[in-house]
């Protein structure tokens, strides 16, 4: 069994773990944005994303209308 093998089993052996590793490698390719993971519920998971005032990527959503945000 390779790394890859040994962390997709660790991943979907672990409830969430999915979610956790999105959380943790999640990178905004504009800023450094500070990340907060909360699980409010056993299934919900809401991951807070804190751009720069600067970046360029929290500008362009903050500029697209609600209906088409998309995140970056
Ligand atoms: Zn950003």
């Amino acid at each position: 069994m390779n790394r890859r093998q040994r962390r997709t089993r660790r991943l979907e052996a672990t409830p969430g773990a999915q979610v956790r590793a999105f959380a943790d490698a999640y990178r905004c390719p504009d800023c450094t944005a500070d990340t907060e993971l909360i699980n409010p519920s056993p299934s919900v998971y809401v991951l807070n994303v804190r751009h720069d005032t600067t970046c360029p990527a929290y500008g362009a959503m903050c500029a697209t209308p609600d209906h088409r945000r998309t995140t970056p």
